[in-house]
């Protein structure tokens, strides 16, 4: 291959057009870049999409899991039970609040927090869980919601990965009682640039983060008053009106995710030792996010993506597990062994290309390079 121009596939591509310029455009026009009308547009299709009673935007996902978490209660010396195979803005948003992640681990088909083991982490300091949708797959809400009741719980589901996801009672994912957060960076199913939202059935949940994003007004105070401690999380009008037509355009990228995985699924069927992401279970389905797939035993993780990428294929590791990384071995001591699911699953886990506009050609050619990487090329 030496010397011959090959065209790298990148990891994720946002579908973004003319439609996104105008709309900023607009606004640049309109002077009014924050706290205008794009922001209570935005929130209103946002929630009606997911079938949600109420939606706050917010800045980032981090800053949805933070208020979300506040607002269920969170506070310092709490304990949060949740999955550390995630991002690890899930945990570090306990942590904001100086409370302690207690971390549980997860089912090996659906790579979410397994009820039965966050139930065991469960203690008198607890307040609240924080299940993860992790690649868009959607965590046991029937079984959390259970173990919520049994010990006066609050729930914040982490669902930065999971739009157009179905829970297991057909509902959109999104659409319940407890605050559910998204975000919006440019690698999610839709993108603000960076941003956020969090639906919520509550009105009261929504009242309060709509303060706390804004320093902590209240909204019918006199500005420049405050009666609580806020942040500045809010989402400008700039984004708002991206994210506005990015709703509209889900309409064809979010079944252009799915096409894209079930043409991976027959792509890399055969590759010996590769696990693909689970099928759907029952009647959950998953909101199509990363295609991780897991190697096979043996195999070196971080040679495959070197090798991988030398043949203009991006991928990474995903998701490295959070209580391994070095800020929670050293905050929290946590060490090897504690979550053995969790590691051996994130020690194998890597991501391919994935992105709604991507063609079959490019699904095969990540196909046959991860064969050749793997010493299974088709003879
Ligand atoms: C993307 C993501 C977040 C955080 O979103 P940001 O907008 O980057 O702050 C949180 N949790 C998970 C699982 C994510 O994938």
């Amino acid at each position: 291959m030496a010397g011959v121009q090959i065209e790298t596939i990148p990891l994720a591509k946002p579908v973004l057009g003319v439609e996104e310029e105008q709309a900023v455009v607009e606004v640049l026009r309109s002077g009014r870049l924050s706290l205008g009308p794009k922001l209570a547009e935005f929130e209103r299709e946002f929630a009606e999409m997911v079938g949600a009673r109420h939606a706050s935007a917010v800045s980032s996902g981090t800053a949805g899991l933070h208020l979300a978490l506040r607002a269920v209660g969170v506070q310092d010396g709490d304990e949060v039970v949740t999955s550390p195979f995630s991002f690890v803005a899930s945990a570090n948003a306990v942590v904001f609040e100086r409370a302690r992640p207690v971390f549980a681990d997860i089912d090996p088909v659906t790579l979410c927090l397994d009820p039965e083991a966050a139930a065991a982490a469960v203690t008198e300091r607890t307040k609240a869980l924080l299940p993860v949708h992790i690649f868009g797959y959607p965590a046991d809400m029937e079984a959390f919601d259970a173990l919520a009741a049994q010990h006066g719980l609050g729930i914040v589901e982490d669902a930065c990965e999971a739009l157009a996801g179905r829970y297991e009672d057909l509902r959109d994912v999104g659409q319940r009682e407890n605050p559910v957060v998204f975000a919006f960076y440019a690698n999610k199913q839709m993108t603000t640039g960076e941003g956020g939202i969090v639906t919520t059935g509550d009105a009261a949940i929504k009242e309060r983060i709509d303060s706390e994003r804004n320093q902590g007004r209240a909204p019918d105070m006199d500005w420049l008053d405050h009666d609580r401690l806020g942040f500045n999380y809010r989402l400008s009008d700039i984004a708002c009106a991206i994210g506005i037509v990015q709703i509209r355009r889900t309409a064809e990228t979010i079944p252009a995710r799915a096409r894209v995985a079930r043409a991976y699924r027959e792509a890399l069927a055969g590759i010996e030792g590769l696990t693909l992401p689970c099928e759907d279970v029952g009647k959950a389905r998953r909101g199509w996010f990363v295609f991780v797939v897991q190697l096979p035993r043996g195999i070196d993780r971080d040679e495959t993506i070197r090798a991988l990428g030398a043949r203009g294929v991006q991928a990474k590791p995903y998701l490295p597990a959070i209580h391994l990384m070095t800020f929670y071995r050293e905050r929290f001591g946590h060490r090897e062994g504690e979550f053995p699911v969790c590691e051996d699953v994130a020690a194998r886990s890597i991501a391919l290309p994935f992105f709604p506009e991507m063609s079959d050609g490019q699904i095969e050619r990540v196909a046959l390079e991860l064969r050749a990487v793997l010493g299974q090329s088709a003879t």
